[in-house]
């Protein structure tokens, strides 16, 4: 079975069994191609692709109870803060296993009360939408403002629902970079009217958190959730929620799930040093090496100088290639390219799909909300010439499949 297996995938133009253990020694850290040479280039919103360097910085097995883990759990919340700007005097982090809507459902339920707090959600796709199924699994209430995932939020709509609910929605909820399109929306208009109606802003800032700016004094954030294995670059485990320490306390007792409570989360980190239950010890070393790995890159602003020339390289080339842009560029951030279906009678998304995969490419389908269209993402371990090396892969494409007059 497994020979039979090997085989098969022997064909693969890449090889998928891992060959970097093979003889007990990691493969040496080579800057000039950072990813594991047989894993495949990923042009996603995550899983992302990763460095060498962090995936390796998680093969040890630490306890949790061991002082070098407990001052990992300290190195990561504080460097964290660092990333973000902010001063532990009025910040903390909290830390929430599992993937990253774990931490924007422990914060929407944390913070929340369904007693007597309501949220007024300003949604322009899925991840906005995500928010409102959280709050209907609690019976938490809330007033969605929707927008298409192409348009950007209306501020004088949320001044209006702000201005005349008589302060029945106590929190704000918005996501900065909304994944499904790639747009970016404006959390400091956002933020500013929150803060003129006293009221508490939530930011889901997932894929944008540390590879664009953001200002939380500006966009008056009380809450910011992201996850380990976005902008970070970090492997997957667990999601960090950065909230003002004044907006952290008066969670405590809201939440009515016992895992998602970041009060209680952060409570059993403040008073023994340890996670309430089992933690993501592997990741959060990993996770220590990529926020080393950032710093070294010149912080979150040479972060985004490397999403933006994949953007760049990206899009010029894609142009050239007689694809289409779904957002109008000036609404687009650099995190992630939708493109609409191309009109042509020999498209098929899946093979041009599997055609990319085969050749080491993985880009991602459009989300349900969006018309039909595909993604292809600039964040991870990916650099300019990956992407350079992806145009010509869907350029061959475009020719087997004889679509936008390529032959
Ligand atoms: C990735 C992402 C999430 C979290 O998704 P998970 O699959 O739970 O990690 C949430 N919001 C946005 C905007 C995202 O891009």
């Amino acid at each position: 079975m497994v020979r039979a297996a090997r085989q098969g995938r022997a064909r693969a133009p890449l090889r998928l069994v891992s060959t970097t253990m093979h003889d007990g020694m990691p493969t040496p850290f080579d800057p000039s191609r950072p990813a594991n040479k047989q894993d495949k280039l990923l042009f996603t919103p995550g899983p992302l692709t990763t460095s060498l360097t962090t995936k390796q910085a998680a093969m040890r097995d630490l306890g949790s109870r061991d002082i070098e883990f407990m001052t990992l759990i300290r190195e990561v919340c504080d460097g964290i803060l660092a990333v973000a700007g902010l001063k532990a005097d009025t910040h903390v982090t909290v830390p929430v296993q599992g993937s990253g809507t774990y931490g924007v459902e422990a914060t929407v339920c944390s913070a929340v009360s369904k007693q007597s707090g309501a949220l007024l959600l300003v949604a322009n796709g899925a991840y906005g939408l995500r928010i409102r199924d959280i709050c209907a699994r609690h019976g938490i209430a809330c007033t969605t403002l929707e927008y298409k995932d192409c348009e950007p939020p209306n501020l004088s709509d949320i001044e209006k629902a702000l201005a005349a609910d008589g302060g029945k929605h106590t929190h704000v909820a918005v996501v900065h970079s909304e994944t499904t399109s790639g747009i970016i929306n404006d959390i400091e208009g956002v933020g500013g009217l929150a803060r003129a109606f006293g009221r508490s802003l939530i930011v889901d800032a997932m894929s944008s958190f540390g590879g664009l700016p953001i200002d939380f004094e500006r966009a008056n954030i009380d809450f910011l959730v992201t996850s380990s294995n976005k902008c970070v670059e970090g492997i997957p485990g667990f999601s960090l929620v950065i909230a003002r320490k004044t907006a952290l306390a008066r969670c405590k007792g809201v939440s009515d799930s016992l895992v998602l409570d970041l009060h209680a989360q952060r409570a059993a980190l403040d008073a023994g040093g340890q996670f309430r239950f089992t933690p993501p010890t592997h990741s959060m070393l990993a996770f220590r090496q990529a926020l080393r790995e950032l710093e070294q890159e010149g912080g979150v602003l040479g972060r985004e100088r490397r999403y933006r020339a994949n953007q760049q390289t990206l899009q010029a080339g894609m142009r050239e290639l007689g694809f289409e842009l779904y957002l109008p560029p000036h609404l687009a951030g650099p995190i992630i390219t939708s493109y609409v279906y191309p009109k042509d009678k020999n498209w098929s998304f899946d093979t041009f799909y599997n055609r990319l995969n085969d050749r080491g490419f993985v880009i991602y389908p459009g989300k349900v909300t969006m018309a039909e269209g595909f993604r292809m993402g600039h964040i991870g371990r990916l650099f300019p010439a990956d992407t350079t090396a992806l145009l010509a892969a869907v350029k061959e494409v475009c020719k087997d499949m004889k679509i936008l007059g390529h032959h």
